[in-house]
């Protein structure tokens, strides 16, 4: 049953340093940003609590900038905002090309990065990327500043190690050496949910990240070094399948996501290898 939304009460922060004071009310409201995916949440009946915080007029977390090496990105950015930003495209191309493929237009101009993260599903499209481009999550409380590798954010199937009077800031990418690597597996080109997704970077140490493999997003470390010490891709493909824990759901079966999983690792080897081997 639908969640009637005339009993929420909804906080409007002058400010971040406002937004933060509200979060040490108890209960904490929930954090809002582009609202994409908890509106879906109360559009059917999930109560996720009667007041909520909305972030969105606050302009400071929408930011995107080249500081130095390292890329910074509001959380706040939207996915329309990545694919325009020169410094996203130059930079992590393959996190223009995710944001291309999710939702459709109107999701891209609500749905923030940030939210894509905090929201911690596994079929999140951006959180492959961000796992082989080895971002930083900058958390904000009234206490201080947390500043948290992305593959310890994690903790299972949709939670992470933030705490309710936090609220994600920032996502600081790291120079990204190698050619990068992104595709989405679902039923249609928009408006589908990833049934595999796969990001990667070819490199001296090749860096391969998957989604709706398992219940949470994951990096495949032996399946890594297999390839950086030279191993054969059907090697490779024999070590991934023993990384991953796919499961059947409404969008697919285990069984298809692992033949997709392998196919998506040769395809990655290919297209990212010398000129003459690409198909
Ligand atoms: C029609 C449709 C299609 C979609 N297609 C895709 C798709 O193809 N791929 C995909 O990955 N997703 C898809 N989504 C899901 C959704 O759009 C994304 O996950 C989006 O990034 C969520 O961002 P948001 O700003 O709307 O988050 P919200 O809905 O506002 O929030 C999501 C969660 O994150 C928390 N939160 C948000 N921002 C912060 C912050 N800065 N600090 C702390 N907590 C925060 C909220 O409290 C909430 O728990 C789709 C959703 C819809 C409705």
């Amino acid at each position: 049953m639908r969640t009637a939304t005339s009993s929420f009460r909804l906080l409007e922060p002058r400010s971040l340093a406002d937004a933060l004071r509200l979060l040490r009310d108890e209960p904490p409201p929930v954090p809002l940003a582009g609202c994409t995916d908890l509106f879906v949440s109360l559009n059917a009946g999930v109560p996720t609590g009667a007041r909520y915080l909305n972030l969105w007029p606050l302009d400071e977390l929408r930011r995107i900038r080249a500081r130095g090496d390292v890329l910074s990105i509001g959380a706040l950015a939207t996915f329309s905002d990545l694919i325009r930003s020169t410094p996203v495209r130059t930079r992590l191309p393959i996190l223009a090309a995710a944001a291309r493929e999710i939702g459709a237009v109107q999701v891209q101009n609500r749905g923030t990065l940030g939210g894509n993260i905090v929201n911690a599903s596994p079929a999140g499209d951006s959180l492959p990327v961000l796992a082989v481009a080895e971002a930083t999550l900058v958390l904000r409380s009234l206490d201080g500043v947390r500043r948290v590798p992305f593959s310890a954010f994690y903790t299972g199937y949709r939670r992470t190690i933030m705490r309710p009077d936090e609220l994600l800031v920032a996502i600081e990418i790291p120079p990204v050496e190698g050619r990068q690597w992104f595709r989405k597996v679902g039923t249609r080109a928009a408006q589908a949910i990833s049934k595999v997704v796969m990001a990667g970077v070819r490199a001296p140490r090749p860096r391969i990240a998957l989604g709706s493999v398992a219940p949470t997003v994951v990096r495949v470390p032996d399946t890594e070094a297999v390839l950086a010490s030279g191993g054969s891709i059907e090697e490779a493909q024999a070590v991934l399948q023993a990384e991953i824990h796919p499961i059947d759901d409404l969008r697919s079966t285990a069984r298809y996501r692992r033949r997709v999983s392998a196919n998506l690792l040769a395809a990655f080897w290919r297209q990212t290898g010398p000129e003459e081997q690409r198909a």
